[in-house]
């Protein structure tokens, strides 16, 4: 029996693929030994049919290796960048609660966030400083303690509708961890800028690190341009110091005493001497104890007095 050329090599790739009945098969065989026309065309159809593109195992491990190894280090990429971003996140988050706190990135900046709580000290109700006209801060200098975790900023505070000026003391610190090395305000002291006598003397004293660590700071304002030197004697040491461009200038000390011993806060009769002198060294006023009648007390405390 003959078949058809087409026929046959329609029949071709079913016998490679070893689905062709027996006489399909038998068929095949039989034509390409008679023509070699499609005996060329049934060599090359076995080659194309029989998959050349062969990979030996080997290869495959090794292209999955290098895969896994790129997903790996894809997968730690992606760890990483979710990493920073959160912490970014966490970071900012931070920042912000601060500040909306109050908490500022120096103790100035804390200084001027508190001082609106001490202005409102100086009215009677919260309307009066509301409606007050609008104040005019000069900042004279921060005093850091030695660990730079404590601070107080002295500033001056005129109240045009007072026509008063005010000595101010903001005390921060920047020692809870939660506050992310920001300062946070803690305290402050206002004292009435004593035009007449010449110098002013404000101070206070703050615990921080949860109450391990005391921070105190006595701080002078000179409106006499006279005083060139000022010297005090407060826990048993004397100090020397010389008034800036600002008529300010001030110490920080601790707390406690080289014993450990709490020494308190700077005034009630802890700096009971000193002097402010003129340049040729002439006594300009002196600290000497003082008698005031408070609403029908008599009150002794330690003050500056013209010479
Ligand atoms: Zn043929």
């Amino acid at each position: 029996m003959k078949y058809d050329h087409d026929i046959i090599r329609d029949l071709m790739p079913l016998c490679i693929d070893g689905i062709a009945s027996e006489k399909s098969s038998e068929a095949v065989e039989k034509h390409i030994t008679e023509c070699s026309d499609c005996k060329k065309e049934w060599e090359q159809m076995k080659k194309n049919i029989n998959p050349c593109e062969y990979v030996p195992l080997l290869d495959d491990t090794v292209k999955y290796k290098e895969t896994a190894k790129r997903i790996r280090k894809r997968n730690r990429w992606i760890l990483l960048k979710v990493t920073c971003a959160t912490l970014i996140a966490v970071f900012i988050l931070g920042i912000i609660g601060n500040y909306i706190d109050g908490a500022r990135f120096t103790p100035k900046g804390s200084a001027k966030a508190e001082i609106k709580e001490v202005l409102l000290d100086t009215y009677e109700t919260p309307e009066q400083a509301k409606n007050a006209s609008k104040p005019d801060i000069t900042f004279l200098g921060t005093i850091k303690s030695p660990d730079k975790k404590a601070a107080a900023t002295y500033a001056l505070i005129y109240q045009p509708d007072k026509n008063e000026t005010f000595f101010v003391s903001c005390d921060s610190d920047r020692s809870d961890l939660l506050r992310m090395g920001m300062w946070i305000g803690c305290g402050w002291s206002l004292g009435e800028l004593n035009k007449d006598i010449g110098i002013t003397m404000n101070g206070g004293a703050f615990d921080y690190e949860n109450g391990a660590k005391w921070f105190g700071s006595v701080a002078f304002c000179v409106t006499d341009e006279n005083i060139k030197k000022i010297s005090f004697t407060m826990n048993e040491q004397t100090y020397e110091l010389t008034p800036d461009e600002k008529g300010f200038c001030g110490i920080g000390y601790d707390v406690y005493n080289q014993n450990r011993q709490y020494v308190g806060l700077p005034f009630n009769g802890k700096i009971s001497e000193g002097t402010a002198t003129d340049e040729n060294g002439r006594v300009l006023y002196s600290i000497q104890q003082v008698t005031e009648n408070f609403a029908g007390k008599d009150v002794t405390y330690y003050d500056w007095v013209k010479s």
